[in-house]
């Protein structure tokens, strides 16, 4: 772990004992470094320059830079003291409620999740946009993650390499892949709206 801070690359550590002591929920891994894409420069400085890529129309960009910021702080509520002020420094924030709530905190994320999924439902609807199977990927993905059924909780007890290799693959493939099945799910359903 020292290594990688002093090379300042993303760390984590398994953690398969502590479910919700550890930094991050559903990981099963502690979050020791993650300064680069988590701090709070780090998020104002990746927003900024997702908006970048809207600049010609800055109505866009604003929402741009909103909707990559709303990552930070969504997280700020959840994250065990893991999220500092710019990289490498050594003020951490985040209010904790991975650990203060336990399983609740799942539940409390599902809500937050219900409610904007309700709202973008109605919103939908209204210009004769189905969010059905949308809806329904976005249901897994909440169950997947659950405290029971996530994948990282075998992945954790792995041998080294063999854990962090595949929290790396499923991390960058918990993004990407769901990302993409939202993104064609709701592009179709506008497409057949029209
Ligand atoms: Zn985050």
């Amino acid at each position: 772990m020292r290594l990688s801070i002093r090379l300042s690359i993303p760390s984590v550590c398994a953690n398969p004992a502590r479910y919700w002591q550890t930094t991050d929920n559903a990981l099963f891994f502690d979050l020791t470094y993650i300064d680069w894409d988590h701090s709070l420069a780090a998020a104002l400085f990746w927003s900024a320059a997702w908006a970048a890529l809207f600049i010609k129309d800055k109505r866009i960009a604003v929402v741009a830079f909103v909707a990559a910021f709303s990552h930070f702080v969504a997280d700020w509520p959840m994250h065990n003291s893991d999220l500092a002020l710019y990289p490498n420094s050594d003020i951490h924030m985040g209010y904790g409620l991975w650990g203060k709530l336990g399983v609740a905190s799942w539940v409390l994320e599902g809500v937050f999740v219900l409610t904007l999924a309700v709202y973008a439902w109605i919103q939908s609807e209204k210009r004769g946009v189905s969010m059905l199977w949308p809806s329904v990927v976005l249901a897994l993905l909440f169950l997947n993650l659950s405290p029971w059924l996530s994948p990282m909780k075998h992945v954790a007890t792995l041998n080294e390499p063999a854990a962090h290799i595949l929290h790396g693959i499923l991390v960058t493939g918990g993004f990407l892949l769901p990302g993409a099945i939202m993104t064609w799910l709701i592009n179709r359903s506008e497409l057949k709206a029209k």
